[in-house]
């Protein structure tokens, strides 16, 4: 008998495998709980440290940043951080397409 998802607080959760990925990169797959009712799954904490691992060795850990808005003129300045812009090629002078997606999210499209 498992633990008591602590999503739900109704199902148990039981052994299973997940898929991970990172910035749509496929880590592989893990060991982790999954709940019976709610379908919730965990990550066991040494999957953790080997996501963590995985992701490290790809050059995809701490990828994302939060950065302030700035502005420039009549427009407004996003930096990208040098290890996103390295992972990425970005380069000064680049031309980028920038575009929204959904309501929230903005798209940077590299040529
Ligand atoms: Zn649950």
């Amino acid at each position: 008998m498992g633990e008591k998802c602590p999503v739900c607080g109704k199902g148990v959760l039981n052994p299973t495998r997940v898929r991970e990925e990172m910035f749509g990169v496929d880590l592989g797959t893990y060991d982790a709980e999954a709940c019976d009712r709610c379908g919730e799954s965990f990550l066991t904490g040494e999957s953790m440290d080997r996501v963590e691992a995985r992701a490290k060795a790809l050059g995809l850990w701490g990828l994302a940043a939060k950065v302030k808005v700035g502005r420039s003129g009549n427009s407004l300045v996003v930096r990208i951080p040098s290890p996103l812009a390295r992972y990425l090629k970005i380069k000064n002078g680049q031309e980028v397409l920038v575009a929204p997606d959904k309501e929230k999210r903005l798209v940077l499209e590299l040529a």
